[in-house]
């Protein structure tokens, strides 16, 4: 799934949030976009292993929680909501597809890696790749509800999310072939420094 439809269902679970405690919404909203996206910035470095946890964020995520609905604050309702955001990051990752350049072709086995059953569990292909119409489906039914209760700023961060999906969507297949070109330029000292799925592995 595309880092920006992660943000976008990390910002809605912030909308909860909005209507019960509307004075922790934006701390909330914030900590639900870093959520969402934070995992895959282990893009660079064991790619969907080193920062996503779809075991150990979920469970977690129970005394998180509760500390939220026990003792109300900003630092509760934060780490609540951005570490559900991660936990679900890392969870709908096996939904998606592999770890390929083209998860259309379906050749990786690879989805999310679970360190607690310490092995790499298989993608499920409910939305084909990452930029599928599915998967901008699914970053329109959380950014618009967002864009719908949440006020101003935190619409508009919505909003350009959407805008940015739609032209990843839009670009995604031509992507792969572009990115795999301009690899095949760079110098070979500089190739330890590419994510591994752009250099043809
Ligand atoms: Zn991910």
């Amino acid at each position: 799934m595309m880092a920006t439809t992660h943000a976008l269902w990390g910002m809605m679970l912030a909308l909860p949030v909005l209507a019960v405690a509307p004075e922790f919404a934006p701390v909330a909203f914030v900590a639900g976009l870093v959520g969402g996206a934070a995992p895959d910035l282990d893009l660079y470095t064991g790619h969907r292993k080193t920062l996503h946890y779809p075991v150990y964020a979920t469970v977690a995520t129970v005394p998180a929680l509760a500390a939220a609905l026990v003792a109300p604050s900003a630092t509760t309702v934060a780490l609540a909501v951005g570490l559900t955001a991660a936990a679900l990051h890392a969870v709908s990752d096996v939904l998606g597809g592999g770890l390929e350049l083209r998860p259309w072709e379906g050749t990786s086995e690879r989805a999310v890696y679970s360190h607690y059953h310490d092995r790499w569990v298989r993608p499920r292909r409910w939305v084909r790749y990452d930029g599928a119409p599915e998967d901008l489906l699914l970053a329109i039914s959380a950014g618009a509800p967002v864009i719908a209760t949440a006020d101003g700023f935190v619409g508009a961060v919505a909003f350009s999310l959407l805008a940015v999906s739609v032209g990843y969507s839009l670009l995604r297949k031509p992507l792969a072939g572009v990115a795999e070109r301009l690899v095949g330029r760079l110098p070979a000292s500089l190739l330890p420094y590419v994510p591994a799925r752009y250099r043809g592995t």
